[in-house]
């Protein structure tokens, strides 16, 4: 229901809890986080119920050290409210994980054919499918992020927008949309994605709209597009004027 995603000088945490305040209007069951120090492993905190209690769990945030991370408010469509349903989903060795706003309509069919490869599911959402099915294809390629969400894209049916971290690529946020709004801003240094402009309007006026289809690199301060071919694709950002 709502995605935000953070990476730049400040620790995370905190904005990405603000960011998702401001997204609470929409209505969720659930919330979580996923933050990374570093290199250091992706660490993630999720709750069931209010931000509030994702809050208090992270003592406001303070809890989890790292300059970049993604943030999740869910609204139920495949699986119970839950904490384990709740977003961030990861793949069995963490190497990756992702947030997700949509349906992904064909997911049993892609889980039936991720669990023949060996894959096993926690949870039953549609997301950890898609969440399994970009490791699937970073591995089975032996590419880079942009070539296994690709991958997955060409696969997928249904909506959605996707904010993902990938264990062996430190200080980057990979985003990709299809039917589901997203939007990306820079400022100062630093870089931030959205499902709606109220979550980023206190921190950055500049933002560029992504498209159908399109991926997104976030590197602090700095983000690249990208077309179904993995081609990079020039964007201007537009300025908000709405009052914060
Ligand atoms: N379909 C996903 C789920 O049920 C995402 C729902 C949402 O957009 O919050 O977990």
């Amino acid at each position: 229901c709502g995605i935000v995603g953070f990476i730049g000088k400040h620790q995370a945490a905190p904005i990405l809890l603000d960011s998702l305040s401001k997204l609470e209007y929409r209505g969720y069951d659930s919330a979580g986080l996923a933050v990374r120090n570093g290199d250091a492993d992706i660490e993630v905190v999720k709750a069931k119920g209010r931000l509030k209690v994702l809050a208090e769990k992270t003592n406001d945030g303070k809890a989890m050290q790292g300059t970049c991370g993604i943030g999740h408010t869910r609204w139920a469509t495949h699986g119970e409210p839950s904490e384990t349903n709740a977003h961030p989903h990861h793949s069995d060795d963490g190497n990756v994980v992702a947030v997700h706003n949509g349906i992904i309509e064909n997911y049993q069919e892609l889980r039936d054919k991720l669990a023949k490869k060996g894959y096993e599911f926690y949870s039953q959402t549609d997301t950890e499918v898609a969440v399994k099915l970009i490791d699937y294809y970073y591995k089975k390629y032996e590419g880079t992020p942009v070539d296994a969400i690709n991958h997955a894209m060409i696969r997928i049916r249904g909506s959605y927008a996707l904010a993902v971290m990938f264990k062996e690529y430190p200080e980057e946020i990979y985003v990709a949309r299809k039917d589901s709004p997203m939007i990306l801003a820079t400022a100062n240094g630093e870089s931030y994605v959205a499902s709606d402009v109220p979550a980023i309007l206190s921190y950055a006026r500049n933002v560029y709209y992504i498209g159908n289809l399109e991926i997104g690199r976030l590197r602090a301060g700095e983000i690249t597009f990208y077309n179904l071919d993995g081609d990079e694709i020039e964007k201007e950002p537009k300025e908000i004027k709405w009052d914060a």
